[in-house]
Formats: structure tokens, sequence, C-alpha cells
């Protein structure tokens, strides 16, 4: 016999442990939710390994330096030169070796230097682009993309950049890189317009043609692949360039760092704008001080 009060609280005490094992249960259930959430938001937030492409610019002149470039470890990319000695068959020895090949395709400069043969000029008008264009693709084998070997007058001109990204874009598959010779440069913004698969160099690698400076700017290259997920450089065939990719090349794994081809990495750059996060190649990047401090 139990009173009505007593029952009551007895009641309540049945109540309030059945809603306290409900809130247990509760808990749990929002704790497992919570954590296969963090889980899966961990598992989708892991970041991606930091990788890098490597453009060597301004190939065909000279045959042997050429043949070394070749040589390096790694999916590098070719551009070459059209109209010069060695385009076509460096073209080729590129890709028997299963490297990318690219055109340089020579932009008019500001003044005081030498272009070269097969370059755009701002005195051209739209058809003299587009022909000139296409001898210059018609001259390199095996091209998979486009960069402006330098170009710091006519990138800045739209017109000319947004009739010269058309005519790439109608060569199926090509991407486009800016090589960015001028600050002023209009040429991304031109081939996004026109829908290329496109981007933009970071550094250029050895404008110091000098083994320490070559080393500091791959270094940096390595730091802002860390900081953006990739990271995009452009060297040349010099002989203190080629000692110092044969040297530091083989060290990216060692830095958690992987060389990818530059068709991936444009591509991979054209469809995320975060893996292009506009940090200033030439500013402070943390991380990029004592890269290679191992080394002397
Ligand atoms: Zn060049």
């Amino acid at each position: 016999m139990v009173c009505c009060c007593c029952e009551v609280e007895g009641v309540r005490v049945v109540r309030r442990i059945i809603s306290e094992g409900s809130v247990w249960m509760n808990n749990i259930v929002v704790t497992g939710f919570l954590l296969v959430a963090w889980m899966t938001i961990a598992v989708a937030e892991e970041p991606a390994p930091a990788t890098i492409a490597l453009v060597i610019d301004d190939v065909g002149y000279l045959l042997a330096p050429g043949l070394r470039a070749i040589a390096l470890p790694g999916p590098l990319a070719y551009s070459v030169l059209p109209h010069t000695p060695y385009a076509v068959s460096l073209a080729e020895a590129a890709h028997r070796a299963g490297k990318e090949v690219m055109l340089h395709l020579p932009m008019e400069p500001r003044e005081g230097l030498s272009l070269g043969p097969g370059g755009l000029l701002h005195t051209m008008n739209h058809l003299e682009l587009s022909q000139t264009l296409r001898t210059d693709l018609a001259l390199i084998p095996h091209i998979r993309g486009v960069n402006n070997h330098m170009g710091s007058l006519l990138t800045q001109q739209s017109e000319a950049m947004a009739w010269v990204m058309a005519d790439i874009k109608s060569h199926e598959g090509l991407f486009f890189i800016d090589s960015r010779t001028t600050a002023a440069t209009v040429a991304l913004d031109a081939a996004q317009k026109a829908g290329l698969s496109a981007t933009r160099r970071d550094l250029f690698l050895d404008n110091v043609s000098q083994p320490a400076a070559i080393r500091v700017q791959f270094a940096r290259l390595v730091a802002l692949a860390r900081l953006q997920g990739t990271a995009l450089g452009i060297a040349h065939p010099r002989p203190a360039t080629l000692q110092m990719l044969e040297d530091l090349l083989p060290r990216l794994p060692a830095l958690g760092v992987r060389l990818r081809p530059v068709s991936e990495t444009v591509a991979r750059r054209a469809a995320n704008p975060t893996l292009l996060q506009r940090y200033n190649p030439y500013g402070p990047l943390p991380g990029a001080e004592g890269i290679f401090d191992t080394e002397k």
C-alpha cells in the first residue's frame, strides 16, 4: 500500500530515472553523432600533400642543356620556342621521356629586348595574331599547353589577349600558364574569360642565375606549396639551374612534397581557386627559411 504522495513521489522518481535515462541516451546519441561528424570533417579536411610543378622555359636553342633538362627526374614540362634549331628534336625527346611539352609563345616585351621569330606583336591585327599563333603551334609536336615568352607589353593589352586566348581555346585541350612577366598582365584573366584551363606561375627559380639564389627560390617554392597546396615554378636550362635541380628534386619526398605534372596542376588550380590563394610569392613566406639548412 502506497500513499498517494509516496506513489506520486515514486512515479516522479521513476519518471526522473526514465527522463535521465532518456537524457543519457540522447547524450550518447548526440555524442556519437558529433564524433562521426568530427571524424567525417577530419577526414575531409585532411590536407592533400603539397605539390609543386615545374616548367623549363626557353627550350630549343641549345641541344645538350636541353637534353640534360629532359633527364631531370620527375614529370617536368618543357616549353619550347618555335623557330629554334632544336625545337622539334627536343620536343620529341621530351615526349619520348614521358614528359610534357608546351609552346613557349613569344609575345612582345617592353622596349629593349629581342623577341625572336614567331612573336606576337601589338601592331598585329586579329588575323595576323591568329596566323602567327597557328604557325607556332604547328612547329612544335606534342604540345599540351602554352605559356608566354616575354610579353611584358602584349600581355597588358586586353583586346589582343582576348583574341589570342580565344584562338588557343579553339585548339582542343590546350591549357595556358601566364608567365607573369609584368605585374600588369591581363593574360590569365583573358584566358579564364575564354574558358581555357589556365593558371599563373608563382616563381621564377633562376632570375638570379647563381646556385645559392636558385636554392633560396626553390625553398620558397616548397614553402608556397605547403601554404597553398600547389606551387608552380619556371626555370631555364642554364648550367647553375640544372645543377641545382639535379641536387634538389630528389630531396622533395623527404620534405613531404610531390612533383606533379604541369597539366594536372593547371587543371587542379583552374578547378579550385582556393589552391591559388594570392600569396605574394616574392613576399614573406612562413616556413621558407631553413628548408635546406642541412646542406651547405
Ligand atoms: Zn622565355
